[in-house]
Order: C-alpha cells, then structure tokens, then sequence
C-alpha cells in the first residue's frame, strides 16, 4: 500500500484531544503541522511544546508503521546521540500505536513523539562550513548505527528511495517546459550510462534517506555556532544505497548556501571522517545528488498534474530547479575528484576542458592529413569516443552517449564475456584455417543451428563486404551467369564488384552508373514507393518488377546468376518488405535459375526480434545468406552460409581461401556472441523493447505531424519525417536538424534513406525501456521546439 491524497486524515482537534486523553493521558494545547502524506499537530503542555502528535495516511501499510517504529526505537536505545532523536510516546497500555475512530466511525492509526526542539534548517540562514560538517558528521554516526537494524518493510516501494529512481524515466513528460524537460532527461541519461556498473557495487543500508531541511534541526551553541539539535520524519526510511544520505542532505542543505558543490564536498568531508565512504561512493556521490533533484523535480511536476493541493509538496521545487540548472553543465568528474579531495583521499589527474579541446583538434586536424578524405566523421562536431559499455559510448570527459546507431556492438559494448573470450585466445593461438582447430566447426555448427535447413555450410571472411563479394562469386560460379540483380536503394558492400552493384554508391555523388551487368528493380517502399500500403496485393505488385527483369534480360540472352537483397533494407531507408514480396521475388528468380542471396548483414542476428535472421519473417529460403556486423560484436567477423549442394558446385577446383577468415580468435568471439544472445535472452528483449519503442514512436506521431510513418520490427526501426503528410514531402532538414539535438542531448542517431529523412534506430540489443523512454523524450523535445520556435 502507498500513501495517497484522499489517504491523508484530518481529524478534528476534539478528536485529537479525546484520543490523547484516553489513550496517553495527555491534554494541553494543540496545534496544526505540516505534513506532505500524514496529518502532523503538536501538543502544548504549560504553554511550550511537548509532542507531535502523527495520524498515518490510510494507504501506509502497517508494517511501514512498524518499521518507523522499530527505527526509533533501535536509534533510541543504540545510538550514542539519541537525544537527537524523538522518543515514542507507549499509550497507557504500552503500545506504540493507538487506533483512534473520527466521527463519521473510520479509524486511523495515531502516534506521539516527544518534541524535539531546535530550528530547522531553512530558518538558520546560510549554513557555514562547520555546521555542515557537523550535520555529516552526525549522518555518517546514525547510518553507522543503523548498519545492524534489520525491517521487513524496508525493502517497499517508496519514490524517494534514490535506488528506485527509475520511474521517473516515465515521467518526464509532466515537465511542461522543455529545456527543464530536457535538462533531467539528460541527467538521467547520464546518470544510467556512467553509474551502471557502479550501481551494483554500492553498499546498501537502512538510512534516515531524507535529512532535509525540515527535519534536522539545530540550536545555537554560543562560539560553535549552530549545532545539531535533532533529526525528525523517519517515514521516508528505506534500505538503500547508503551514501543517498548525503546526497539528499546535500541537495537541502545547498538551497541555503553560496555554493552547492562545496555544500556537498563539505558534507561529505564530515561524513566521512565518521563513516569512511569507499571508492564507489566516492564515484556516485555526485550523480546522486543530481538524481534526488531530478525526483525532485519530477515528482513537483506530477504532483502539479495530479493537481494536488498539497504546498508542501512543492515547497522545495524552485530551490531544486535552480540548483539543478546551476549543476546540469558540472563536469561530474571533477566533483568526484574534488570528493575524494574532501575526504583526505588521493585525486586522480584530469584533463581539463580545454586540453581536450585541444587533444581533439589535432586529432581531427591529423586526420585529415592521414586519413583518405573520402571517409567523413559524423556530426558538425565530431565526437571523440574513448570508451563503450552496453549501449554508451563514452567522450574522454566521461560524457555519456546512448549508441542508437551501432549494431555493430551486438551485444553491447565491449562485453566483458567476449572481451574476455577473445582475450583468451588471443594469449593462446591465431592462425589461419589450413590446420584442424576444434573452434572453427564448433562455431560453423553453432552458426548453422540458428539458421534453417539447408543453410549448413560456412565460408568465414572478415567483412561484410567480402560476405557480399564471395555471395556473388559463389552464385556466378555455381550458375555460370554474369548478371545480378539488385534492389534501388541497395547497398551491399566496398568492393569495386559490389559498388558496381549497389545503386545507393554507384547511383550516388561520385558513382559512376551500375555496371552493365547490374538490374536494379523498384524498392519496394509500402510507404512511399510505387505502390503503398502494408498487403500481400502490394508485396505481389513489387515482386512483378522482379518478373519483369527476369523475363527481360532472359529476353536478352543474359538471364539473371543472382539476386541479391536485404531481408530488411537498411540504406535504402530502413523499410520491411510487403507481406509475400521476397516470397514471390524468389519463385520469379528461381523460375528463370538465378539464385536467390539475402544480405542479413545489417539485421541479423535476432535484432528483429522474432526470429534470430530478419528473412525468416518473409517466410523463405534463401540459396545463401551473408552476415557481418553483429556476429563479432565489433572484431571483424563475416560469413557466408550456403546448402551443401551449392559449395559442392562452387567447388570447381579454384580454391577460397581468405587468411583472416575463421581465424580461432574470431571464432572464439563468434562463440561468445552467440552464448550472451542465449544467456541475456537479448533476441527476446530485442521483440519486447522494439514493441516498445514503436508504440512509444506511434504515439509521438499522434502529437507531431511531421511523423509521417513509423516502421521496422525489434529494435530495427526507421521514423520517417514529412513536411506534409499528403505529399510526403521530405523533411530532411528537420531530420538533420533532430539528429543534431538528439547528440547535443545525449542520444545518438543517424539519418537515412534517399532523402534523408529517415530517423535510423538499431542501438546493442541490451537497449531496454528506460532507453527507449530517453530516446522518446529527445525526439519529442526536438520536434516541438522544431515546431515552438518555427524553424525550417
Ligand atoms: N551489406 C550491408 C547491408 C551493409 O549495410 C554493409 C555495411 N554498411 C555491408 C554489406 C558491408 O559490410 P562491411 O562494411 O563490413 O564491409
């Protein structure tokens, strides 16, 4: 149960007064508190005040209640300063709980504190270095002596526990003002990325999780200055990461001071002279403080939605938004640094902005000397990428990207367990394949397994590209016809053969026509090509293009070697084929002999998330498939699967031989690949985020006409940008210009299609929800101030 607004009690002060005299055999003078969930009084004895006087809200299950209980108790009875805390007043039959009914018979739990005196902390002006200290000081001893205390209810759902932080993921959208919107989508982006594998290795505790600046209090102690004096509300409890204290201290306590980044390292410092932090506290001290304000401010914003008339809940809103605005551009390593400094500890060197401003300069400036020109660097500003993890790219300063784009890092990025893998056997053997090696057939047979019958045998190369050239080769050879054909759009690899062959390079700036020997039919776009609309009707339609040129260059005495497509087009605009097309395609190839060659270099590998390979969902059987990119999850691994009978045919006495391809390093990556699909079940999440992510895109659409058609399966998903959605008119630069946003926020993007105007989307398949939500909330952010400032 969760505490609610219709949960909050208000009984009457008659209530109250005959409760307490029946239950406590108290009575004095009562007055109203605040209070965000509970109704709060406190009683006047002799005309100063002796209690606080707690009716629970409804919604608050009784073991939280109990948990509270049991903390004050612990605290009362352990802690060395257990002045600072109030005691529990038992009713006259020595319980903690008294059950009292209002008048219309509806019964609420009740609870008397003693009152502690003391001003609180917004009312004693701007804190100064000692009295922060001191307030560490006094956290690190009361979560020192809550390190033993045990509660069933500390583990339950609370939106203040710091570790529960991502519902506001989801949530983001309350915050109606965008560049706000976006500075805590961009904390949280970052706060996933660099904290992901720091997260598991903070220690967890029960900690009071809210000392802000209602609830410590302080009294003045001549020379000393302002001492604390005691600590209130223990209903916010949880067993979390510890070092949340001090964040949340921090966050309340900076309202008040000059600067919040000394607030902090104060603090911290005082913390831990107490209750020593260890490397990972250190490394999320900061990012934590950031996070409490983005639920902070996040749930303000709900709670705005909610229409909640509760002011205290909103109290601290503007404080947060300054300080979070004041914090968003901190380099989050240098506070770390400055942390450790606080804490007495050794700082590691850090390059500054401006030295790496300079690092980057060169190296582009090098680049372009070294470097053939014809190779570009995506973005107006390049990124300088030092480091990847799961779906996160790294820049040297620690700034974190979310990779939308590179389906190349499969699995995620640098994944330890096909780092290690090949590490492993880069330290025992790499040779080429002319000796017997258990992994090369133990990977063919892997690799053949996810593949239908009768895919059974591999040529292993070391690109896609040469996947594509010896595809090609293999299907002249076993056919002993010149000619392939291709779809417009396509792009299928490097080489002189098949630039040749791809309309998309040989069509494009610089291409020089298809070869002679190349036919290219229509895409087919159920969006915007010749035919539109996602049915078997219009899959038949295209497919008679295939037909066409099949009878034609029979016609012409030079019928078709093969035929080559994607399963799913990527270059020609991130497009899945109309129900039956490859279906029909391939019947029309093979009636006139050619081969049919699909292309799964770009989609394979259970990216589309119901099947492992994207042309299983067209439902046929390719002659030979080619796969690249994934299956090396970066080390460079490409292969080539084809029947039994048609290596027998390709093998006419020339030999294959490639000196990379299927080297034991390779395969050992391979291998690893395919166990992390298996063990993290990333096919599956692939299905799940992808489904996702697409209604998530639907329901963009439903606000920004400019989304003009949201398509892909899994986590292969093209968003299509329209000036009108009549005329289809491309919006390419709007395209370019949310590409843009996206980066400068975090998310990275790529822009597609013969236009352009095709937002790209196939990040690792370890991208989950959360990711999907921040990629949701950039786009979205980017087309309203698309629209709000009337760019074009
Ligand atoms: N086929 C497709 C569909 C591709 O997208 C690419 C590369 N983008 C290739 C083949 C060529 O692969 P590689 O760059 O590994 O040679």
């Amino acid at each position: 149960m969760l505490p609610n607004v219709e949960g909050r009690p208000s009984l009457s002060f008659a209530v109250v007064e005959a409760a307490l005299r029946s239950g406590y055999g108290l009575k004095g003078s009562l007055v109203g508190l605040p209070g965000e969930w509970d109704q709060n009084l406190r009683l006047d004895v002799d005309s100063s005040p002796a209690f606080v006087i707690k009716f629970a809200n409804t919604g608050v299950a009784a073991e939280a209640l109990d948990f509270q209980n049991a903390a004050l108790r612990w605290l009362g009875r352990r802690w060395s300063s257990a002045d600072l805390v109030p005691q529990l007043v038992r009713t006259r039959s020595g319980k903690y709980v008294h059950v009292v009914f209002d008048e219309d018979r509806r019964s609420y739990r009740m609870r008397v504190l003693t009152y502690l005196k003391g001003e609180p902390l917004r009312s004693i002006g701007s804190p100064t270095a000692d009295t922060l200290t001191r307030l560490g000081q006094m956290l690190g001893d009361l979560d020192r002596c809550l390190m033993e205390f045990t509660h069933p209810a500390a583990e339950r759902e609370l939106r203040w526990d710091l570790r529960q932080w991502n519902w506001i993921t989801s949530h983001t959208g309350c915050i109606r003002d965008l560049r706000r919107r976006g500075i805590v989508e961009c904390c949280l982006l970052q706060f996933r990325a660099r904290l992901g594998s720091i997260m598991t290795r903070l220690p967890i505790s029960i900690i009071h999780n809210d000392a802000n600046d209602d609830n410590v209090l302080f009294e003045m102690d001549g020379s000393r200055g302002w001492v604390v004096a005691g600590l209130v509300d223990y209903g916010d409890m949880a067993r979390t990461w510890t070092v949340s204290e001090i964040a949340i201290a921090a966050v309340y306590s900076s309202f008040h001071a000059a600067d919040p980044i000394d607030t902090l390292l104060t603090i911290a410092g005082g913390y831990h002279s107490v209750k020593p932090l260890i490397e990972s506290e250190i490394q999320a001290l900061f990012p934590l403080m950031i996070l409490r304000l983005c639920v902070s401010v996040t749930a303000a914003a709900l709670a705005g939605e909610e229409d909640v008339d509760n002011p205290h809940r909103q109290v601290s809103e503007q404080s947060a938004w300054r300080t979070l605005e004041r914090l968003e551009p901190v380099d989050w390593l240098e506070v770390e640094g400055s942390v450790r400094g606080a804490c007495g500890l050794k700082s590691r060197p850090l390059r500054s902005d401006l030295a790496r401003q300079r690092v980057q300069h060169s190296l582009e400036e090098e680049r372009r000397l070294r470097i053939g020109p014809s190779l570009s660097l995506s973005y107006q500003t390049p990124l300088e990428i030092v480091r990847g993890r799961g779906q996160f790219l790294f820049e040297s300063n620690g700034r974190a990207y979310l990779d939308c784009v590179n389906n190349v890092g499969h699995v995620g990025h640098s994944h330890p367990k096909v780092v290690r893998a090949l590490a492993r056997q880069a330290a025992i053997l790499n040779t080429n394949t002319r000796y017997l090696n258990p992994l090369l057939v133990r990977y063919a047979r892997r690799l053949t397994a996810t593949l239908p019958e009768p895919l059974r045998v591999c040529y292993f190369v070391n690109s896609g590209s040469e996947a594509n050239e010896l595809a090609v080769r293999i299907g002249r050879t076993c056919t002993g016809r010149r000619d392939v054909m291709v779809l417009d759009g396509a792009y299928h690899g490097n080489t002189q053969t098949l630039v040749d062959l791809s309309p998309y390079k040989s069509e494009g700036p610089g291409g020089q026509g298809l070869a002679p020997w190349a036919h290219k039919v229509p895409t087919p776009d159920p969006y915007r090509g010749l035919h539109r609309g996602i049915s078997e009707k219009v899959g038949h339609a295209y497919a008679e293009y295939v037909k066409e040129m099949c009878c034609k260059l029979v016609r012409e005495g030079r019928p078709p070697g093969v035929f080559i497509c994607e399963s799913m087009l990527s270059c020609a605009g991130q497009i899945v084929f109309p129900p039956g097309y490859l279906r029909d395609a391939f019947h029309h190839v093979r009636a006139v002999g050619g081969l049919c060659v699909v292309d799964e270099v770009q989609v394979g590998l259970g990216r589309i998330g119901t099947h492992m390979w994207a042309f299983q969902a067209q439902g046929v059987e390719p002659d030979i498939v080619t796969i690249g990119k994934p299956i090396g999850n970066g080390h460079p691994l490409a292969a080539v699967v084809t029947s039994p009978a048609i290596a027998e045919a390709f093998n006419n006495g020339m030999e294959y031989f490639s000196t990379f391809g299927g080297n034991p390093v390779s395969m050992a990556v391979g291998l690893a690949v395919l166990d992390v699909i298996e063990e993290e079940e990333l096919q599956e999440q692939a299905l799940r985020v992808g489904l996702y992510l697409k209604k998530g895109f639907n329901d963009l659409a439903e606000g920004h006409f400019q989304i003009g058609d949201v398509r892909g399966q899994g986590l292969f998903l093209g968003v299509e940008l329209v000036e009108d959605r009549e005329s289809l008119e491309p919006a390419t630069k709007l395209t370019t210009w949310v590409i843009e946003r996206a980066k400068a926020d975090g998310v990275l993007l790529s822009q597609e299609g013969p236009y352009q105007n095709i937002l790209k989307i196939k990040p690792p398949l370890v991208f989950d929800e959360s990711d999907a939500d921040l990629v949701l909330g950039v786009v979205d952010r980017a087309l309203l101030e698309w629209s709000r400032r009337g760019l074009s």
